[in-house]
């Protein structure tokens, strides 16, 4: 059975029919989460290992969302365990002078994940469907042929053995209020307030219709969108954990034949 926060490929999304505060019937705290969550960790882990010794297949995580979403907040809290010498982060603000001068997604084939490492998009070329669409960047023209770019990107990826899954944070816009309220309240977090939040925030409107198109337009079967329901911190990080667990065990990485005779190796003093 699909999972039930896919995007099924060609079909509508409407956010308001999914519920950022959807918590899967659990509460904070329950043993069952942190069971949940630890098991998942150890299996992203030990899948890892398996991934980076066979040197056969990548993973590339996508993360999108508004303004304190929660991108970094996932990050932190799923992605540790991972083995950091075969994992990668890496953060896409705005282009440079000399990015622009170039097609949207080459500054990112760039940091595509290489054979056996896992790789995660803090932003990602959606943002070229995404801020570009909203403040009209480039002509309608331009970025609305970029959803095809962006799914023949993927499936050129996809088919040198590259599994892809994106993640949407969805928050309610409350939420994002009372997130950028904390930020304001705790000087340890005044570093993350930009002058952009409140001009951001007034196109939440024009956003949600940009993520809406996006997430019809470029869930596939190869790079699958999922909106996951991010209000609780605690649950968006379960359900990521266990997609992310789930994916790299379908993904089935074997160890690689010894290169010696393991029977026969006795090590000399
Ligand atoms: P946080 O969510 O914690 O504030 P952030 O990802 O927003 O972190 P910032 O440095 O605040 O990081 O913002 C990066 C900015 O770069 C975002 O506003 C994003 O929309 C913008 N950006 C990223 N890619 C592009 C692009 N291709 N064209 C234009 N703007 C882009
Ligand atoms: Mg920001």
């Amino acid at each position: 059975m699909a999972h039930p926060f896919l995007v099924k490929p060609d079909t509508k999304v409407k956010l308001s029919d999914h519920d950022p505060d959807e918590r899967g019937g659990l509460k904070k705290g329950d043993p069952e989460v942190k069971q949940r969550l630890r098991d998942s960790r150890r299996m992203m882990s030990e899948c890892q290992e398996r991934m980076y010794a066979e040197g056969k297949q990548s993973l590339l995580i996508v993360l999108q969302a508004m303004d304190a979403g929660g991108k970094d907040g996932t990050i932190n809290h799923v992605m540790r365990g991972l083995n950091p010498q075969a994992c990668q982060i890496r953060s896409f603000k705005q282009p440079s002078a000399l990015e622009l001068q170039h097609d949207f997604l080459w500054r990112i084939h760039e940091w595509t994940p290489r054979k056996g490492h896992i790789v995660v998009f803090n932003r990602s070329h959606y943002e070229d469907v995404l801020v570009v669409r909203v403040h009209n960047i480039v002509p309608k023209a331009v970025w609305r042929k970029r959803y095809e770019h962006i799914n023949n990107f993927e499936k050129l990826l996809h088919d040198g053995g590259t599994r892809i899954i994106k993640f949407f944070l969805h928050i309610s816009k409350d939420e994002q209020k009372q997130r950028f309220e904390q930020r304001i309240a705790n000087p340890a977090k005044h570093w993350k307030l930009s002058p952009a939040d409140n001009k951001e925030r007034k196109l939440w409107g024009e956003y949600t219709k940009a993520y809406e198109e996006t997430l019809a337009r470029c869930s596939t079967d190869y790079a699958p969108w999922y909106v996951i329901p991010a209000n609780r911190k605690w649950y968006r990080n379960l359900v990521i954990a266990e997609i992310l667990a789930q994916t790299l065990n379908d993904m089935d990485p074997q160890w690689p034949e010894p290169v010696v005779d393991v029977s026969k190796l006795v090590i000399e003093d």
